[in-house]
């Protein structure tokens, strides 16, 4: 865990949240400021900054990840009529929290490209 981390704060229980689904490795919840009905942002509990620091030892992670998404899109009903993942990195990408997490994001159609 990182000090001053929101999203290590989070998966640790010391920030509150609305928490979706939870193992060993990730928790998943519910974005403070949802740009869709449905918004879910997922994150592994290691503290891992940007996507682009996975390395080959610890990248298998990522497709775990997306299994874990899977199985929430299809709790949040949503995996019929589509949604979208999105993993904003660095500046240009948008990324406001330096912790890596996968959104999760439907309920409505979703424009391309994004802005
Ligand atoms: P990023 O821009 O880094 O990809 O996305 C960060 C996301 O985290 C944003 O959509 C923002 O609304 C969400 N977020 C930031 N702080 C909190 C928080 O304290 N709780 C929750 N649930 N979401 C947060
Ligand atoms: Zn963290």
């Amino acid at each position: 865990m990182a000090d001053d981390c929101i999203f290590c704060s989070i998966a640790n229980g010391d920030i509150p949240s609305e928490k979706v689904y939870e193992n060993d490795e990730f928790c998943a919840f519910r974005d403070i400021n949802p740009g869709a009905p449905v918004h879910i942002l997922v994150i592994p509990k290691q503290h891992i900054e940007r996507i682009t620091d996975v390395t080959p030892d610890s990248g298998p992670f990522i497709g775990r990840m997306i299994l874990v998404a899977n199985r929430i899109v299809q709790d949040e009903g949503i995996s019929d009529s589509g949604f979208r993942y999105v993993i904003n990195c660095n500046r240009d990408g948008g990324q406001e929290v330096y912790h890596i997490h996968m959104h999760i994001l439907g309920g409505r159609h979703m424009g391309w490209p994004p802005g």
